[in-house]
């Protein structure tokens, strides 16, 4: 299971403070809940296309040893399964969809020039399925808004909160994508199998 790294910083400071297995050791299992310290567990890799970053990041691993499932510690500024980061996805939809740019013109604001249209149009479409859940669920951090539809109302939610800060609120308290997981991961980003073995006593 994914949670979000407590660390707040660039990838550069993320990859130094994640070389220490006991600074973000989680104190207890987030999915059995035993109040136990995890046990470290390695590192996954996965890749990340930030601004002015296109590589593979590595990801902190625990294991907890009473239910023997491993959770992953990914920074905020990465959402799960997506390999592009929260900042380059917040930069293209507030331009198109709050500014009205264009495909391209939006792309550019994200500074993604060469990227092939159909990307920004999927991240549109999973965003417009989300606006409503969003609005609903970031009303409590952030003050009302006027707003024609729930697309405006969602981003002007995100812009005013700030979006890694709406996207640890999400995942963390309500086990929610911001833009939706998918298929595999729904309802609430574990893996199904996991979920459809024996039902919790
Ligand atoms: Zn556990």
């Amino acid at each position: 299971m994914q949670m979000l790294h407590p660390f707040i910083g660039s990838i550069q400071q993320y990859s130094e403070a994640i070389s220490d297995p006991d600074r973000y050791r989680p104190d207890h299992c987030p999915l059995c809940k035993v109040q136990q310290l995890l046990r470290g567990h390695g590192f996954y890799c996965r890749t990340l296309v930030d601004l002015g970053f296109d590589g593979v990041i590595r990801v902190r691993r625990y294991l907890c040893l009473l239910c023997k499932r491993t959770v992953s510690l990914l920074p905020g500024f990465a959402l799960p399964w997506l390999r592009f980061s929260l900042t380059v996805i917040a930069l293209f939809l507030t331009a198109r969809l709050l500014c009205a740019r264009t495909l391209a013109a939006a792309a550019a604001a994200a500074s993604q020039t060469a990227m092939p249209y159909q990307r920004g149009q999927f991240w549109i479409r999973r965003f417009r399925t989300q606006a409503p859940a969003l609005s609903l669920a970031l009303a409590p951090l952030a003050a009302p808004v006027t707003a024609p539809d729930f697309v405006a109302r969602a981003l002007h939610m995100l812009e005013s909160i700030g979006w890694i800060v709406a996207h640890r609120f999400l995942l963390a308290n309500l086990r929610m994508h911001l833009l939706g997981w998918p298929a595999f991961l729904a309802p609430d980003g574990r893996v199904a199998a996991i979920r459809s073995g024996t039902p919790p006593a």
